[in-house]
């Protein structure tokens, strides 16, 4: 919430450093600021000669909450504090007690100020030192001109609302001012130019054919959602309906802007969801609507995960595409337990194979799965690891063969059974590990209890059985 303080009576209860912080805020939000304190540092006696700030060199009175729009409280003596708190809880005046998380109703956010462009952050009164910190490392980022090119852009808009139609038209005409060379012109200090190509955009918006949608094919990646690409997330960030599958997690839906229709299209594995023929449809008809669908899927798009499919029907109705690669389950997983798929003592190759192959019966080479100097990763093999595991032993693997499962991936519930072929069995059931999880079979296995370092799980489930 930002409040509008300009011109509304502030009082501020104590005139120590700390006060002194608060006020040097509060001044800046054009409010008139009442001091009252007993005592009061030179520099806010100093600012007093500044018609926006008085100050009472008394004791606080009940009476001095009259007509005040907010308080904040910063005397030394916290019993006093808690008591001004209350007076003004029972008033429903907002209150900000000085490091006093329990007592305020408001907290003052660390703020990165760009007028007219505020960021404020908060760590909920966690850690304040914490909030500094990310103020610090934003306000590196966060360009000095920001501010003037907010101010420019609301100029901008009464041309648009006067020449182009929809509000989804305008909303693109801004994208395209601030992802393109007219923001990155402006914000280098080169406002004419960026004046040209906004008036250019106006002029052509107005009168171009609506625009065409199009479906950006995104990899969320394998759960973590700090794992997500930088493109990705720029996607998720402009889409305007996006359809994900259940593999997707949480943490990565968090990331797309706030308006976007999201539409899941799967449920767990076996149990009924849209038909691949739905989907298809459903991505056609949003992207001919001129909508920007993002298609998001767990791990990789190209992975064991239709992606090819989706392309095809698109490609065959004409509808514009692309794709933004995400993790693959194997690599995420495989980083997050310390198993490296490849290494020069032990595995030369890798394959990732889908457990599935029952069902479709068309079986991998299981030939060159069973033999050494190479890893195997199994997707979708929790469910089938009995027939795995049978195939391999049975095409030549020795059941002493490093395997492991892991389950949930990147994320804090993550789980690594590492076993043998021949235990692995008996110690997935024993773990009752859940879907979704992979098979890793090879020697490269045996390195994970020395290489192993994401431990959020409870220490248990790192078990190991020989
Ligand atoms: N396109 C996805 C795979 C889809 S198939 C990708 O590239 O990762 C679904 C299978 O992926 C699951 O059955 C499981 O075997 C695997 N999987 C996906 N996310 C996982 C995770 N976080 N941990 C372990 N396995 C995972």
């Amino acid at each position: 919430m930002f409040f509008n303080l300009s011109g509304q009576r502030v009082l501020v209860v104590g005139a120590g450093d700390i006060a002194l912080r608060k006020i040097s805020l509060l001044e800046r939000t054009g409010a008139a600021i009442r001091v009252v304190a007993p005592r009061v540092a030179p520099e806010i006696l100093a600012r007093a000669a500044n018609a926006a700030l008085s100050v009472d060199m008394r004791e606080f009175r009940p009476e001095d909450l009259d007509g005040a729009r907010l308080v904040v409280v910063a005397t030394s003596q916290r019993a006093t504090n808690r008591w001004i708190a209350t007076l003004c809880e029972a008033r429903a005046l907002p209150v900000n007690v000085v490091d006093d998380k329990d007592a305020s109703r408001f907290i003052v956010p660390a703020i990165i100020d760009r007028d007219p462009v505020l960021i404020a952050i908060s760590t909920g009164g966690a850690s304040p030192v914490l909030a500094r910190r990310l103020r610090e490392r934003l306000e590196s980022l966060i360009p000095k001109h920001l501010g003037d090119l907010a101010s420019w852009l609301r100029e901008l808009r009464h041309g648009a609302v006067e020449r182009l139609r929809g509000g989804a038209e305008r909303r693109r005409f801004f994208e395209t001012l601030i992802d393109g060379a007219a923001a990155r012109r402006f914000i280098a200090g080169d406002r004419r130019g960026a004046e040209r190509i906004a008036q250019q955009l106006l002029a052509t918006g107005a009168t171009a054919a609506p625009i065409a949608g199009e479906v950006v094919l995104v990899g969320a990646g394998p759960g973590d959602p700090e794992l997500l690409t930088l493109k990705g997330l720029r996607a998720l960030q402009d889409a305007d309906v996006i359809l994900y599958d259940r593999l997707v997690s949480n943490g990565v839906l968090d990331l797309a802007r706030r308006d976007a229709a999201r539409i899941c299209v799967g449920k767990s594995s076996g149990a009924a969801s849209a038909t691949q023929a739905q989907i298809n449809a459903l991505l056609i008809a949003h992207a001919r609507s001129g909508k920007r669908v993002v298609r998001l899927k767990g791990g990789d798009p190209f992975i064991f995960g239709r992606g090819g499919e989706e392309l095809q029907a698109l490609a065959d109705a004409g509808i514009p595409y692309s794709v933004v690669p995400g993790i693959t389950a194997a690599m995420g997983v495989a980083a997050y337990a310390g198993i490296p798929l490849t290494h020069r003592d032990h595995a030369q190759s890798v394959s990732f194979v889908t457990g599935h192959t029952r069902s479709s019966g068309t079986q991998p080479d299981w030939r060159a799965l069973a033999s050494g100097s190479q890893t195997a990763v199994f997707y979708m093999g929790l469910a089938h690891a009995d027939h795995i595991v049978e195939q391999l032993l049975a095409h030549g693997a020795p059941a002493s063969r490093p395997a492991a499962a892991v389950a949930h991936g990147t994320l804090e519930t993550q789980r690594v059974v590492a076993a043998t072929l021949g235990s692995l069995l008996a110690a997935c059931r024993a773990a009752k590990l859940e879907s979704p999880a992979l098979l890793v079979v090879g020697d490269v296995v045996a390195l994970q209890p020395q290489l192993a370092w994401f431990s959020v799980a409870a220490p248990e489930s790192l078990s190991r059985t020989a």
